[in-house]
This record gives structure tokens, sequence and C-alpha cells, in this order.
């Protein structure tokens, strides 16, 4: 990669990586989700990412749009209850606007992951901050990538740590949330005090990202806390 640009190899390497992450971090999802739902999100991420990566495997002249494309489109094949639907529409929505860009800037991916977060508000009955979803980490990414899109002066790298303190910040958040959407709500009171499966693994994603380009894998949550599910402790793979 450049310094201020993700390429397509980049890319191919962080839908690989994100496998990884998920397969590392499979209990622990799985964990969260049995607190305020069905357990089935670790499962669901890791065979979604397996399709992910047999399929990029096999991509020709891959380009930013088309692996998108392709791996948002797996996912929707693949992953089970909504998460499958949600995560697909983030990646193919973003994917539209990479329309054969051999790498794309912190403009592209402001556009991109706006995109994104507007197609999985779509599918997702339209869920807004604060409701203990996704949304409530990749809002907040999403607002970091549009200020620093629109600020010469940090890098791409700035960005992407900053996103990495705000998603995992926000991920944490939705601890005391009270479930507004999906299964989760169905709980009422009882959501609250449990860190939600899908901000997490959003999270998880996009640290990857990072991760990937800073010459790592990515990471496994190494300790969490029993009762919330928190996250306490992080190492690299
Ligand atoms: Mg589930």
């Amino acid at each position: 990669m450049s310094a201020n640009a993700i390429s397509a190899d980049d890319f191919l390497k962080i839908m690989k990586n994100t496998l990884e992450v998920m397969e590392a971090n499979e209990e622990y999802l799985a964990k969260l989700d049995a607190d305020i739902g069905d357990a089935d999100h670790g499962a669901n991420m890791v065979r979604g990412f397996k399709l992910v990566k047999e399929r990029l495997t096999s991509l020709e002249n891959p380009d930013v749009g088309k692996i998108f494309n392709t791996t948002g489109m797996a996912l929707m094949e693949t992953v089970g209850g909504a998460a499958g639907p949600l995560y697909g529409q983030m990646f193919v929505k973003a994917g539209r606007l990479a329309k054969e860009k051999m790498e794309v800037k912190k403009r592209d991916l402001a556009d991109m992951w706006e995109a994104g977060l507007k197609g999985v508000q779509d599918i997702g009955g339209g869920a807004t901050p604060g409701g203990k979803t996704m949304v409530d980490v990749l809002d907040p990414a999403v607002k970091v990538l549009k200020e620093s899109a629109n600020n010469d002066g940090i890098t791409l790298m700035q960005t992407l740590k900053k996103i990495r303190e705000v998603a995992k910040e926000s991920a944490k958040r939705t601890i005391p949330m009270l479930a507004e959407w999906g299964r989760a709500s169905y709980l009422g009171e009882r959501s609250k005090g449990h860190q939600d499966p899908g901000a997490t693994s959003s999270y998880l994603i996009l640290r990857t990202i990072l991760d990937t380009l800073n010459g790592e894998v990515g990471v496994k949550i190494a300790k969490y806390a029993e009762s919330d599910g928190g996250i306490l402790e992080e190492a690299y793979l």
C-alpha cells in the first residue's frame, strides 16, 4: 500500500485476515450472542468469511469494487440470521462506489462506508445509533472517516487508528443500552448489561483493516468480562 491509499491487493489480504479474526473470536462472539440472542453469530461469521475467501481466491482481475461486491454476496448467501443480509448490504453498497478502482483513498472510504451504513440501516428497519446494534459502531466510524476526508492534515493511517479506538469504545458503549432492534429487542430490559455481538464483529472487521496494513493479521479478544462480555484484553494473532 502507499501511505495514503488502500489497494485492491490490500483488501484481498484484509478479507482473508478477517476470516482468521472471526475464527479466533468465534467462541467470544458466540458467548455474546448467547447472552442476548441465539449464540450463532460466531459460527455464522466464520462460515461467511470462509466462502468470501474461497470466492476471492478465484476472482479474476480483482478491483476494490469487485472485491467488496464478491464479499457482500458471499455473506448474504451463507450467513444466517440478520448478520448476513446486513453485512452483505454494507459491502455491496460500499463496493458500488469503488467500481474498477485499484485503490481507494480517505475520501473514497468515507463515501463507501457512508453508503454501506445506509445499506445496513435500510435493511435493518432504519436502526439508529443507541439501539444496541452494529450501527452503534459503524455510525461513529463513518463520522471519523468523513471528518478525516475533509482534513488534509490527517493521514489515512491516523484515520484508521482513530477508527480502531472509536469503534472499540463504541462496542463497549452498547453494554448498558436497551436493544431496540432485532432478536435481542424481545428481551426488553434484560438486554441491558451485555455487549452487542454485531457491534463487536463490526469493531473487529474495522480494526482488521488497520492491522493488515500494519503487517499484522488481527486480534483475538484474549480476556473479557464474564458478566457483560466487555473487552478486557486483546492479543495479536
Ligand atoms: Mg444470532
